[in-house]
């Protein structure tokens, strides 16, 4: 029966591999979208920068916490300072081993409250540091978040493309597919899975446009000749002679 095929239905096999081909392309051309990729790389660098923020603002809060710690010893050494140094020159104290013993406290006040003060520089100093990583780190996180929102919309709208135009190669698929009989699209679609997504070629001269290759001239006229169903010796797909 396929070998009374005529060539008008040999013709909208034709067709139907176009769209199918045209479907395929598109499905990868969806899949493999760069700016898609690119989106992922982007979202992919802005976990990571979420989590690098989230250790700079703890380190951020551990610093601001050394700092206010030191603040306050240094507030209390001054208080304490002025509270010993007040006595001394009150000239209440009037023992000299009190006296003496009161100013050995105040020298060695002093030396701590020194103490803390360098700490407290190198405290400041850490602290900035840190606040810089963190400040930088949050304006990459907002360009990052800003150029991934940017690229979302260019994926939206390119899929949204893609698609449309593959729901109409599948609307005009379906309706060419209506008009092709039952066992030679069976065919067809057999030969598609295993050769590439083609299961029908234009035999165009005596080349087929499935393999490229050029058949024996005997054997493209023989096709021409005796019409009906006929395969490419080479790759094995329906041939359709244009
Ligand atoms: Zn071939």
């Amino acid at each position: 029966m396929l070998r009374e095929l005529d060539s008008g239905v040999l013709l909208r096999l034709l067709d139907l591999q176009a769209h199918d081909s045209a479907i395929k392309r598109l499905w990868d051309q969806r899949d493999t979208l760069p700016e898609k990729q690119r989106l992922g790389e982007l979202r992919d660098n802005l976990a990571e920068l979420e989590a690098d923020i989230a250790i700079a603002r703890q380190q951020s809060e551990d610093a601001a916490r050394v700092q206010s710690r030191l603040e306050g010893e240094i507030t209390l050494a001054d208080e304490k300072i002025q509270r010993q140094e007040a006595r001394l020159f009150a000239g209440s104290v009037s023992n000299p081993r009190e006296l003496s013993s009161l100013q050995a406290e105040v020298a060695m006040l002093k030396r701590q409250r020194g103490a803390s003060e360098d700490e407290l520089l190198e405290a400041m100093v850490h602290r900035d540091t840190v606040d810089q990583t963190l400040g930088s780190l949050t304006a990459e996180q907002a360009q990052s978040a800003s150029a991934a929102e940017e690229l979302g919309v260019t994926v939206t709208r390119l899929t949204g493309d893609i698609e449309s135009e593959l729901a109409s190669h599948t609307k005009q698929r379906d309706s060419v597919a209506t008009a092709i009989p039952a066992d030679l699209l069976d065919l067809y679609e057999k030969i598609r899975a295993t050769k590439g997504g083609v299961g029908a070629a234009a035999l165009k001269g005596s080349t087929c446009e499935g393999c490229h290759t050029q058949l024996p001239a005997k054997e493209a006229e023989r096709i021409r000749a005796e019409g009906g169903l006929q395969r490419c010796d080479n790759c094995r797909r329906i041939l359709v002679v244009v």
